[in-house]
């Protein structure tokens, strides 16, 4: 943390160390992420990065390297939460200052480079999704069934109501409601690990 920006350096976590540290309740909320274990898919899930909501990314990974990282997962998964990321196989060295408002990058190459661009079979996918979407929005609703759930308006998690997680809520931050999955994930839950609503 330095001023108003922070950094946030996961090194090798994994999606479970991730998961702990989510569940620590930590503020997370950073401006840089260092992404973990070399842009692995086994690293930075989907919620990590909603929790830590980072302007930028930064992959350490060696140009070529035979693990394939990063992953297409991984950079369709900064792609889709709109972070802007630098990667050293394609930019060489990355020098990132902060005046304590500002970060600024400074790479040693290719400082335009589209290094989110997904692989050919990464596009092909996303416009097969879009159409699934559109198929998808008629009067077909098997997603979109209403339940009961319960959720912590302070961690923006929700539950089932069986979960044990629920018992141990704060009366004041508990909510119950009928709504679709969809919409509650729509308005900022985040589901419950433990319950897997
Ligand atoms: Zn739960």
């Amino acid at each position: 943390m330095y001023g108003k920006t922070s950094f946030l350096l996961t090194g090798d976590a994994e999606q479970d160390e991730e998961r702990e540290i989510i569940d620590s309740g930590a503020d997370i909320t950073s401006t840089v992420l260092k992404v973990g274990h070399h842009g692995s898919s086994s690293s930075t899930s989907i919620y990590f990065l909603r929790e830590a909501a980072p302007e930028y990314a930064v992959i350490s990974v060696g140009e070529g390297n035979s693990y394939g990282h990063p992953t297409e997962q991984t950079l369709s998964r900064l792609r889709d939460a709109d972070v802007k990321t630098y990667r050293t196989d394609m930019q060489g060295d990355i020098i990132c200052t902060s005046d304590g408002k500002n970060v600024k990058f400074k790479t040693e190459k290719n400082a335009d480079a589209d290094t989110l661009a997904g692989s050919g079979a990464g596009q092909k996918s996303s416009s097969s999704q879009a159409a699934i979407i559109g198929a998808g929005s008629g009067t077909d609703s098997t997603n979109n069934t209403e339940e009961t759930y319960v959720l912590n308006t302070s961690a923006h998690k929700f539950h089932r109501p069986s979960c044990s997680s629920v018992n141990d809520m704060k009366e004041k931050n508990k909510k119950i409601v009928t709504e679709s999955r969809e919409e509650i994930i729509e308005e900022g839950y985040v589901p419950c690990k433990r319950c897997k609503p």
